[in-house]
């Protein structure tokens, strides 16, 4: 999404879900709300979008839409600053991040251990330390599954689990039983994220860190999870929970209680980016003297509008995104690239 300011200069962002519906709100609804105010105002422009869509909004593509537009102001801000954005919200202590393999998806006619024995390969190749792949296909495939990647790709890899909440907490708590000795870095959405105490039941029941979050918008969303203690890992996505401005109150407030928010980041190369200078700027969390690395989400699915909608992708290198250094998000859109799948 495109956000023009008076004089003529453009702030991206990106909004999770249908973009057509995201259209709709922003062009009847929350655009005509912002036309005329200071795209800098981000703090008083998030308040009047939410507190406007407060009584029907609240989730879902309504904080799609504020998270899409919120991402833009920042964008439009930090190049007004002349500083790449992760460094107006706080600044790195490093100039790249560990990122983690996200594939491993089921499909496809062809046996899954031979497609992702080949996958493995490349993840290792591109000099990858960390992978995630799906779980979901019932509590013994899985297992021999996860065995199989596990020995794919060797010990030395982190390898995280996805269940995409496709278990209840019965099977999630069977699966992470038969799966502990596999050194598994953490098992992501294993029950529906609609129940946050079916996390705390699994959670009860395994070593293994439980993450999730990429259902769960703003801070007062975030707020029982953290009071609950369901989460390990928080994974809130910046282009749904509410932008960069709810993912910094989001972050903050789980830092209260130890819990480390690392953002889900699934979208085109500006939700990428946007997710990449949000996590930069965050500490880790707990406070520690010998912190553990950051690791940040990089899907390896095919996605055109990952590459070739900007003229340069994250450059990614042994596994590590290296932080932009061009002002703003650092995004340099190719509006003839995405102009087919337009959506106005
Ligand atoms: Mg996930």
């Amino acid at each position: 999404m495109r956000l023009t300011s008076e004089d003529g200069r453009e702030g991206w962002g990106e909004a999770y879900g249908p973009a057509a519906v995201t259209a709709a709100i922003v062009r009847e609804f929350m655009g005509p709300l912002l036309i005329g105010r200071d795209p800098r105002s981000i703090e008083s422009n998030w308040e009047l979008l939410y507190a406007r869509s407060l009584d029907y909004g609240q989730k879902g593509v309504m904080l799609a839409a504020i998270s899409a537009l919120d991402i833009a102001c920042w964008d439009l801000k930090a190049q007004d600053a002349g500083t790449p954005l992760y460094r107006l919200l706080g600044g790195a202590p490093t100039q790249s991040i560990e990122c983690y393999w996200t594939g491993f998806y089921f499909g496809g006619d062809e046996p899954l251990e031979r497609r992702w024995e080949r996958e493995a390969r490349e993840c290792l190749d591109q000099g990858f330390r960390a992978a995630k792949m799906k779980v979901g296909l019932g509590v013994q495939r899985d297992a021999e599954l996860v065995a199989s990647v596990r020995d794919f790709l060797g010990a030395g890899v982190k390898l995280s689990i996805d269940a995409n909440h496709a278990y209840m907490p019965a099977e999630a708590i069977e699966l992470a039983r038969r799966v502990e000795g596999m050194g598994i870095h953490w098992f992501e959405e294993p029950v529906s994220p609609l129940d946050p105490e079916a996390y705390l039941q699994v959670k009860a029941q395994t070593p293994i860190s439980i993450a999730g979050g990429e259902c769960e918008s703003t801070r007062f969303g975030f707020e029982r999870w953290f009071r609950l203690r369901a989460l390990d890992y928080a994974q809130p996505d910046i282009c749904a929970c509410g932008g960069i401005s709810e993912g910094m109150k989001i972050a903050t407030l789980g830092s209260l209680t130890g819990v480390h928010v690392t953002p889900h980041a699934w979208g085109s190369a500006v939700g990428q980016a946007a997710a990449l200078h949000f996590y930069a700027a965050r500490p880790r969390h707990p406070s520690t003297l010998t912190p553990e690395s950051k690791l940040i989400e990089c899907d390896r699915t095919e996605n055109p509008f990952r590459e070739v909608i900007v003229d340069e992708p994250l450059r990614l290198a042994e596994g590590r995104w290296q932080l932009p250094d061009s002002p703003g998000l650092g995004v340099s859109m190719r509006p003839e690239a995405f102009a087919p799948y337009l959506v106005t």
